[in-house]
């Protein structure tokens, strides 16, 4: 059976093989790109060049990228421990054409990497695909080059008002390089519930979506309006741990080689039993995009990215409690992602102690508040009555107990329970009128309110900390 290594190194092989230029993944944090929070998908980094800005000497090019959705356009945070599929920190396989080949090539790239012999060899009847609504030619290329049986070719628009998730027009945020797509799901069996893509049980664990092929066409403007790129391209993205599931025979994400011994070790640092608790999954998912995030140089901190990383932290932390946690131990995992990451957390490694110091402080402080948060959170509950906990209250284990309204709602969400954002969002704005007037307003709380992954994201300053790694890294 492959490993999540090898397949890694598969894709990459096979696409080195048709003329692509293998290049690094970059980091997760966008360089010169105020757009994006954090590095969502493999096209980022070739954003200009699909724009006709930048020039690269290839015109084709294959990646690993690590990405994290976490907030911004691309938000699974609340997906983790619920969904089979999600997790804030993926790898992203991606094949790239900078308006060299396009749709037919792409199309029959993916096909022959998915079900060739001596590739990954997948079984074909297992495999459906979505084309954009109108899409005729790929639609035909699916149906007749391939030769897909027509009924398991979806179309799908851009789902504007739709009721359900699937989506085939992909964009990277609200500008930028948009464009078309054609989605590969792979079919996990009967035993598992789900309906295909476009149906009203899509959102289920039995269909998977495996690899986007995104046909890149436009530019969409901050107006709204789309541009022709200077030329059609191809950026696609398959999720390395979704492929390695179907490889190795598992209907989870959760379940593959690398989560199945970091669970194996979460739970042993921890003293838990159960290993299907949802907790160690959940524990797991953050230890990978918290330690990445630092190793890229993001620090914990109130504002912006370090917001949202301090977040996810604290999320693991409380999770790490309801294991019955006795002492620290998130900075204890570190070690572990490294050696289940292989060539992959080659850069994690040279600063694995800066992540694990950053950790164990982060998680030192919180604690120290956490448990009285969590008594004070767990005596408002039992006094709610009508499903939703007040603002005041969220607002209060927010300011007093460093309670993030996520984390808060995590807690609710285990309950039934959903949050007052409007009435926190009242005492936020309160509680910054009084700051302004007492002009000892030192934190920048503009980023840290919303819930909602679109709205998140107000704008980015670099904070004194990250400064100073960055700067560290630099010598
Ligand atoms: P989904 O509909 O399952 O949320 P998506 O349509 O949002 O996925 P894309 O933006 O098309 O995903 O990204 C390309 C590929 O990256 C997906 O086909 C999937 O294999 C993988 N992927 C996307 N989001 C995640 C995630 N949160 N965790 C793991 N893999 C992911
Ligand atoms: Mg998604
Ligand atoms: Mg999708
Ligand atoms: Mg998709």
């Amino acid at each position: 059976m492959k490993s999540t290594a090898e397949i890694r190194q598969m894709f990459l092989d096979f696409f080195h093989g048709k003329g692509h230029e293998v290049v690094e993944s970059s980091s997760l944090v966008p360089h010169n790109d105020p757009t994006l929070l954090f590095t969502n998908a493999g096209m980022n980094q070739f954003k200009d060049v699909f724009l006709g800005m930048d020039k690269r000497p290839y015109s084709r090019a294959t990646t690993s990228q690590r990405c994290v959705r976490a907030g911004g356009k691309h938000n699974d945070l609340d997906n983790v421990g619920y969904t089979a599929r999600h997790h804030t920190f993926f790898e992203m396989l991606g094949n790239f054409s900078f308006g060299d080949y396009f749709k037919r090539d792409a199309i029959h790239f993916a096909w022959e990497l998915l079900t060739g012999e001596g590739w990954f060899n997948l079984p074909k009847e297992k495999l459906l695909v979505t084309v954009y609504a109108t899409d005729d030619e790929a639609f035909n290329i699916w149906a007749d080059e391939i030769g897909i049986p027509k009924d398991r070719i979806i179309r799908i628009g851009d789902n504007k008002g739709a009721p359900y998730a699937s989506d085939n027009f992909w964009q990277m945020g609200d500008t930028g390089p948009c464009g078309p797509c054609s989605e590969i799901f792979y079919d996990h069996g009967d035993h598992i519930w789900g309906g295909p893509p476009g149906s009203a049980q899509e959102d289920g664990d039995r269909f998977i979506e495996i690899w986007n092929i995104v046909f890149m066409q436009f530019n969409r403007l901050s107006d709204g309006t789309m541009e022709a790129l200077p030329k059609p391209s191809v950026d696609t993205g398959m999720g390395l741990e979704r492929i390695s599931a179907v490889l190795q025979h598992v209907n989870s994400n959760y379940d593959i080689d690398l989560f199945k011994k970091l669970i194996k070790d979460t739970a042993q640092i921890i003293g838990a039993n159960d290993l299907e608790n949802k907790s160690l999954r959940v524990i797991a998912d953050h230890i990978r995009s918290c330690s990445f995030l630092i190793a890229d140089g993001v620090m914990p901190s109130n504002e912006g990215r370090g917001y949202v990383l301090r977040r996810i932290i604290r999320r693991a932390v409380r999770h790490g409690n309801m294991l019955g946690a006795k002492e620290i131990f998130f900075y204890k995992l570190v070690s572990s992602l490294i050696e289940v990451m292989g060539d992959a957390a080659n850069h994690l490694a040279k600063t694995q102690k800066l992540v694990e110091d950053t950790l164990k402080a982060e998680e030192e402080q919180f604690l120290k508040t956490l448990e009285r948060g969590l008594l004070l959170l767990d005596q408002e509950l039992a006094k709610v009555t009508n499903h939703q906990l007040s603002g005041e209250v969220a607002f209060k284990l927010y300011d007093t107990f460093g309670f993030p309204l996520d984390l808060t709602a995590d807690v609710c969400r285990e309950r039934g329970i959903t949050i007052d954002e409007a009435g926190f969002n009242r005492c936020m704005d309160a509680q910054r009128q009084r700051s302004r007037e007492s002009d000892s307003f030192t934190v920048d709380y503009s980023s840290a309110i919303k819930l909602d992954s679109k709205t998140e994201f107000l704008g980015y300053e670099m904070s004194e900390s990250v400064a100073t790694v960055i700067a560290i890294f630099q010598h």
